[in-house]
């Protein structure tokens, strides 16, 4: 019996290779991992009901959902219930700022920036690639084949525990990049994030935001620098 499942998972491999990256988490897939996590992530911080700051988030998270490569997602954006200044992303479209991150944006310039890194992880689907290395090969096909509610809910915990533990670190400067984009063609200011980024760096020392700091990688000094030059190219003044 022992080695019987493995030749199964095998022989389904062998079946699937037919298709096109047999082993790709397809959008609806994607989705249904997101949606199960944010639930996850919901019932494990809380969700602060504070309808002016829900209604600021909202309309700047429609904006850069829209300017997104992704626009019918179904986007969320919501205020989680933690003092550490963060801001994630989950697959399909769930994204969250916490409280600390709403209370320490001083415009929503910064809130854009923000919320708009967190929007191209999702339209760029960074996570996905987390997932389907993360899961051994005979879950993923399991999923891709089945998409029973249990390997949902198994990859849905991989993907919170990725983006909880993580991040997507080296994607940071690609969100930073786009991010910055989609906030400026929402109608932000082109440094809005860098505004964010650099008062960040320079509040390092104060441990209720040391987390943060420590989970940003790479350093916060480099990507303030890179967005330096590329705000300049955005708005045409210097940069190069
Ligand atoms: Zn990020």
């Amino acid at each position: 019996m022992r080695g019987l499942l493995p030749l199964l998972v095998l022989i389904a491999v062998a079946l699937l290779a037919g298709c096109e990256n047999p082993l790709e988490l397809d959008r609806d897939t994607e989705i249904a991992i997101g949606r199960d996590a944010a639930a996850q992530l919901e019932a494990k911080y809380g969700v602060v009901d504070d309808a002016a700051g829900q209604r600021r988030l909202d309309y700047i998270g429609a904006r850069a959902a829209a300017a997104s490569q992704e626009p019918s997602f179904p986007w969320s954006f919501k205020i989680l219930d933690s003092k550490e200044i963060n801001a994630l992303a989950l697959p399909g479209g769930f994204v969250y700022v916490t409280r600390g991150m709403l209370d320490y944006v001083e415009n929503d310039d910064q809130l854009a920036g923000v919320v708009a890194h967190e929007v191209v992880h999702v339209d760029h689907h960074h996570a996905k690639a987390g997932i389907e290395k993360a899961m051994t090969q005979s879950l993923l096909v399991e999923l891709v084949t089945r998409k029973s509610s249990r390997t949902i809910k198994q990859a849905a915990g991989i993907a919170l525990e990725l983006e909880l533990r993580e991040g997507y670190r080296d994607k940071e400067y690609e969100s930073d990049q786009f991010g910055t984009l989609y906030a400026f063609r929402s109608g932000y200011r082109a440094d809005g994030l860098r505004q964010l980024l650099s008062r960040l760096h320079e509040d390092k020392g104060d441990p209720a935001r040391i987390t943060w700091i420590l989970q940003s990688h790479p350093p916060l000094s480099k990507r303030v620098q890179r967005l330096d030059e590329y705000v300049g190219e955005l708005t045409g003044t210097g940069g190069g």
